[in-house]
């Protein structure tokens, strides 16, 4: 306890002793002083009665103690603070103090007070005034309240520290600062007096100037009257919990933040959302899903650095956009979420989306590339008091994909129609996966016509569904969601084997006819495929050469060197290579040479803008000569289309003009005269 000005005669005799007055005007006074040299924890002087209350035979015995080697580093460090407020501000300290003379605990009320000892240093006067009366217990909490890491204060009820422990003094910045003078932010104070007033008690975590600069304190306030004066008082325990709170706020951030965008993630804004359907009115919201278009093909061609940036700059232009009121999200990989918490109309969200849309497909610069950006939006009108979140988020995902179906970078609202359309297609993802094991799929095939000699000499196996109660299903309605839901390896791997069978049976029954399957980019893709196409081609009377691959242009980009050298291998093992929808997708063209290929198709959308296509056909006439690979044009459909190519010297014709895809039966039916030529 600080006694300010009333101090005893002999703490004012110590300030003097520095130099003139000699501890030896103590030796003749009855109560117990020494001086404690706190830099050594020695005892350097003595009277008698400090010599008996230490039970020391002589002071010169007493002197050769070690007084450091038992006392606790709480202790030691309460001395050394002592040490310099003598030295900062002459002051003095009344306690009650255990000794152990010999090991036996002995409670003291001491007065100690700075002693400049004569080499400069400041020691310590040590004065009992009075020998503790005090039942144990009352001495062991008074002990506690001096050894305890809890910072406890007496505060007058405006004003200064009436008490402070030694925890709440080492952690003062000023020893006589007033509570409001502690807190960092005056208007958390208001507030805690506020409640005080009203609940007499109070428990808050407040930040707090202390002497290690500002620190989180977990503080509980309890109104209280002063024990000797009996005025209003403050009484307030407070632990450091500075550490813990950090280690909480971080656990937070991470909890609730994208690492890579500091955006909300998925989870906080389920949990905001619950909380607007809990806190607010009922009235409609929009949440706005983005996808960026292509975002794998950013990664592949530019690098994960650059991909990361892309979004990074996404998000920051998605932040400079929305107002206060609204959220915005990443719920992972390219995939971004803004919560509109009031939105009226349609036209209004709309007007806001195409806002956002111009920012963000501005074109990235990364490093001294520039990186060409579109953005698909699927749009969900909702109420959060009636709407689950998981079916918000279906719903704008349902329109977002009706966007990258009509064309990518366009906004779409989600609508009921939409609705049960996404039904059907989850209803047909469900029965395609039994579709395959009990062996709905069989090929259809469309003849190819050779232009010059006028006979069939191919056909391409195009895959049917014979669905149980649907009837016979075209392709156009499941190979995209075979593609989504991975069903494709398996059905592309039927597709081949039906393909393959058949081949080997028509060269059995000595038909010179070559037969071409489609797979599909993810099919390619897919490390199986080589597998399958493998243990096919190892198969008895494999019709070597026979066989033809049509893959689409798009899967010509990327690492090229890797898909050259893929496209080798199954070449190799006996398949030619035709590149299905020529014309339509991204292939370098500048590299074709360098794969094996063996046949290039037309797409039908050049072939039917006959004439005024004729240069673009021309062109792949000329490269498909160049690189030795056989040109077929597909959806030939009239004499004129024909006749166009033959003069133009296309190696072959597809298309309805001959016949379209056809049954097994049909077929054999359609080629019946050719076999007799
Ligand atoms: P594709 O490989 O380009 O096949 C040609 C498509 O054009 C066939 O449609 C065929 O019926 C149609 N077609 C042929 N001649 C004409 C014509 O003169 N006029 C018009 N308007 N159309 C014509 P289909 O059988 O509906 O197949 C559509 C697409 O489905 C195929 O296009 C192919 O990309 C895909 N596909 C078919 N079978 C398979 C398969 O087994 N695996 C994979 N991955 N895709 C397949
Ligand atoms: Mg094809
Ligand atoms: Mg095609």
């Amino acid at each position: 306890m600080r006694a300010a000005p009333k101090i005893s005669n002999l703490a004012q005799l110590g300030k003097a002793a520095a130099d003139t007055v000699t501890f030896e005007l103590a030796r003749h006074l009855d109560v117990a002083i020494w001086v404690y040299d706190i830099d050594r924890a020695r005892i350097i002087h003595a009277n008698q009665s400090a010599c008996d209350l230490w039970q020391a035979a002589s002071e010169d015995q007493l002197r050769r103690r070690d007084m450091g080697h038992d006392m606790s580093s709480t202790v030691a460090k309460r001395l050394k603070q002592y040490q310099s407020d003598f030295i900062a501000d002459d002051a003095t300290f009344t306690e009650l103090w255990t000794l152990y003379p010999n090991g036996v605990p002995k409670s003291v009320m001491v007065v100690f007070s700075g002693f400049p000892l004569s080499d400069g240093r400041m020691g310590m006067l040590c004065e009992v005034i009075s020998e503790s009366q005090d039942q144990p217990q009352n001495v062991r909490s008074a002990e506690a309240l001096l050894h305890t890491d809890v910072m406890i204060t007496l505060f007058e009820r405006s004003g200064p520290p009436l008490y402070q422990n030694p925890a709440a003094r080492n952690a003062a910045i000023d020893p006589g600062a007033g509570l409001s003078e502690q807190f960092v932010h005056p208007k958390q104070f208001k507030r805690l007096l506020k409640r005080l007033d009203e609940r007499g008690e109070v428990r808050t975590v407040e930040q707090v100037h202390t002497a290690d600069g500002a620190r989180w304190h977990d503080l509980s306030a309890k109104l209280c009257s002063d024990a000797v004066t009996g005025q209003p008082a403050i009484l307030v325990t407070a632990i450091d919990v500075s550490d813990l709170k950090e280690a909480r706020d971080t656990a937070r951030q991470l909890a609730n933040r994208d690492q890579l965008t500091n955006l909300f993630n998925r989870s906080f804004l389920q949990a905001h959302l619950q909380t607007i359907a809990r806190m607010s009115e009922p009235r409609q919201c929009a949440l706005i899903f983005f996808d960026v278009d292509r975002f794998k093909q950013i990664n592949d061609r530019y690098g994960h650095d650059a991909g990361d940036a892309v979004l990074r700059q996404i998000a920051l232009r998605m932040r400079s956009l929305i107002r206060a009121e609204d959220l915005v999200a990443r719920l992972g990989g390219d995939e971004f979420v803004v919560l509109l918490e009031n939105a009226t109309s349609a036209q209004e969200v709309e007007r806001r989306v195409t806002k956002l849309c111009q920012s963000i497909t501005q074109p990235v610069i990364h490093g001294a590339t520039k990186i060409d950006l579109g953005i698909s939006v699927g749009i969900a009108l909702f109420t959060p008091h009636l709407a689950d979140f998981d079916d918000v988020l279906r719903d704008a995902d349902v329109a977002l994909y009706v966007s990258k179906q009509s064309g990518r970078n366009r906004a779409t609202v989600f609508t009921e129609e939409m609705g049960a359309a996404a039904k059907e297609r989850y209803s047909i993802e469900i029965e395609l996966k039994s579709a395959v094991k009990n062996d709905e799929f069989v090929l259809h095939y469309q003849p190819r016509l050779d232009i010059t000699s006028g006979k069939i000499v191919a056909v391409e196996g195009l895959v049917r569904w014979q669905h149980p109660t649907r009837g016979l299903m075209m392709p156009d309605t499941f190979i995209s969601i075979c593609e989504e839901s991975g069903v494709i390896e398996d059905l592309g791997r039927r597709v081949l084997e039906l393909g393959v069978e058949q081949a080997i049976d028509w060269q059995t029954a000595g038909l010179d006819l070559n037969v071409s399957l489609n797979a599909s980019p993810r099919q390619f893709e897919n490390d199986d495929f080589l597998k399958s196409l493998k243990e096919l081609s190892d198969r008895p009377n494999f019709p070597t050469g026979r066989i033809e691959l049509e893959i689409t242009e798009n899967v010509l980009t990327g690492d090229l060197q890797a898909i050259a050298e893929k496209l080798r291998k199954i070449n190799a093992m006996g398949y030619r290579i035709a590149v299905d929808d020529f014309g339509t997708g991204y292939s370098n063209l500048s590299y074709i040479s360098q794969f094996p290929l063996t046949c290039l198709k037309i797409d039908r959308s050049f072939v039917d803008q006959l004439p005024s296509s004729g240069p673009i056909i021309r062109l792949i006439l000329t490269l498909g000569q160049q690189i030795g690979a056989t040109v077929v044009s597909e959806g030939v459909e009239t004499e004129e289309q024909l006749e166009w190519l033959a003069r133009n010297h296309c190696d072959q014709a597809q298309g309805f003009l001959i016949t379209q895809p056809l049954p097994l039966d049909k077929l054999m039916a359609f080629l019946e005269p050719e076999k007799t030529v």
